[in-house]
């Protein structure tokens, strides 16, 4: 596996794949590796002849009381996963490299960020799409693979490709979960054994709603107030939102339709997880 610690080896070593004939996919990450972010590396294999992953925790993306500081590390165990997938190159920028003195370009996705995550974190979608098309840029992907567990960031990243115009196929990949169902997270890491058991909740409302619409049930309030009881547990600090959304534009729903997504953030101890549920 080649490992590329500037922008412009990275970026040479894209150009001469390319010229070669090879289509680039990509699995950009913040590290902290787990089987969420592995099966997007399968999944990349798919789309490309050559697999590229970033690791880069993105501090535009943090907002000032976030946990960029203590954000997990295990970069020698993450390459070693990278190797056993057979990931052609991996990418390890620096801060200087990517915000050097002077940056002052910044991507806004307008509407779709404002709602769920955007609400409480305002900064940080402007963060991730332009870091995502900053990586576009360095490492020239013909697919990119993006999981369904931050869906808000996949259809942000999808809008802001389709509207400037760029040469990627953006590529959602579903929530992979632990057996007990919680959803997958570099941030588990922070979780207490109590607080380990209180995150289930999140999986177990969404699942619960999930038979409630199955079972015909189409009154919103109805259905968000039954997860909210089903969430309340003495561990979860903070409910930071349960919305039921247009899977397409993220606005809230009036009444149910699909395609829908029924979202929810909250905060167990200090730790803020969020979790999904897709009703195609
Ligand atoms: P992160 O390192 O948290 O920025 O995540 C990098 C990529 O992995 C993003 O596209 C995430 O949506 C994806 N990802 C993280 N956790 C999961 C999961 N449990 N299932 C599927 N994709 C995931």
């Amino acid at each position: 596996m080649k490992l590329f610690k500037t922008i412009d080896a990275m970026q040479k070593w894209s150009l001469q794949e390319k010229r070669d004939g090879k289509r680039i996919s990509f699995v950009p990450t913040m590290g902290a590796l787990h089987e969420g972010h592995l099966s997007l590396i399968r999944e990349a294999k798919k789309h490309g002849d050559v697999v590229v992953l970033s690791i880069y925790v993105n501090p535009a993306q943090f907002g000032p009381n976030e946990d960029l500081q203590n954000y997990p590390k295990t970069l020698d165990a993450d390459l070693d996963h990278a190797k056993k997938l057979f990931v052609d190159a991996t990418f390890l920028p620096t801060d200087d490299m990517i915000y050097p003195d002077g940056y002052q370009t910044y991507i806004n996705v307008e509407n779709m960020t404002k709602n769920l995550c955007g609400a409480s974190r305002p900064e940080h979608f402007r963060g991730v799409t332009t870091v995502v098309a900053k990586l576009f840029n360095i490492v020239m992907p013909d697919s990119a693979i993006f999981g369904e567990k931050d869906f808000q960031q996949l259809v942000t990243i999808k809008r802001m490709v389709k509207d400037l115009n760029m040469p990627v196929e953006i590529i959602g990949h579903p929530i992979v979960r632990e057996p007990d169902g919680v959803a997958m997270s570099s941030r588990n890491k922070y979780l207490s054994d109590e607080e380990r058991v209180a995150a289930r909740s999140l999986n177990q409302s969404l699942e619960f709603a999930n038979e409630m619409i199955d079972a015909g049930e189409t009154d919103i309030k109805k259905i968000l107030l039954k997860v909210k009881e089903r969430i309340k547990s003495e561990s979860i600090s903070k409910v930071d939102y349960i919305n039921l959304v247009n899977a397409n534009t993220l606005e809230d729903l009036k009444e149910f339709r699909r395609p829908a997504l029924l979202a929810i953030a909250a905060v167990i101890g200090k730790t803020r997880l969020i979790d999904n549920h897709l009703f195609e």
